[in-house]
């Protein structure tokens, strides 16, 4: 299946980036992905790059500016260590437990709070390669699960955390929204309709029936 023209992306939109809090695509709720193409392979290829070179475990497509629903995560966080995952239109279910413990993020580097998850979960998926993903999952793995599914719905880390302990973070939350406020008065991000306007290509391109 061929891509209609005004759905085809420029050498600089293929490029991607990390976008940092408070970016309008980290509060969007991702779409499910109905079609895989050799972009969306290059994409994911992308996303485990940004995800090592920034020594991050995980890595949500919104946080690259992809308003799908698709993570990738490596609990090591280092390539040829550990295990590599992908999943596409994740469903978690059953969780059980609920354990505290530290998460940072790679939309808000150098943040860093405790917050309180499921000890263990169920999670289902389809990786890249169409295979069905089904397993459950405790501890480290099962955070990182429920920190990168929290992307998917637009939620941050920080959105879970008690009013005390978000509080002690707040004035380095401000600094990344002073920055953000101070980029956009320079005219270094995109418009509402630029910004509108990508959402707009993704979600046709990937989702079309959402
Ligand atoms: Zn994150």
């Amino acid at each position: 299946m061929s891509v209609p023209p005004d759905l085809e992306l420029t050498d600089a939109e293929k490029r991607l980036a990390i976008i940092v809090h408070p970016h309008p695509t980290l509060r969007r709720k991702s779409k499910p992905i109905m079609r895989v193409d050799d972009q969306l392979r290059d994409f994911i290829a992308q996303m485990l790059d940004l995800m090592y070179e920034s020594k991050g475990v995980g890595l949500a497509a919104n946080q690259v500016n992809l308003p799908l629903q698709l993570f990738v995560i490596n609990p090591a966080g280092k390539r040829g260590e550990g295990e590599e995952m992908v999943f596409i239109n994740p469903v978690l279910s059953r969780p059980k437990g609920s354990e505290e413990g530290e998460e940072g993020c790679l939309s808000l580097p150098g943040v860093y709070g405790e917050v309180v998850r499921a000890a263990e979960i169920d999670v289902e998926a389809f990786s890249h390669l169409g295979q069905r993903i089904k397993l459950r999952a405790s501890g480290y793995l099962a955070r990182i699960l429920q920190h990168e599914f929290d992307h998917l719905q637009g939620t941050m880390f920080f959105d879970r955390m008690s009013p005390p302990k978000r509080a002690e973070l707040a004035d380095e939350i401000d600094e990344f929204e002073h920055d953000h406020e101070v980029r956009g008065s320079l005219g270094n991000l995109p418009t509402e309709e630029q910004w509108q306007a990508w959402v707009r290509k993704i979600e046709t391109r990937y989702s079309p029936q959402a």
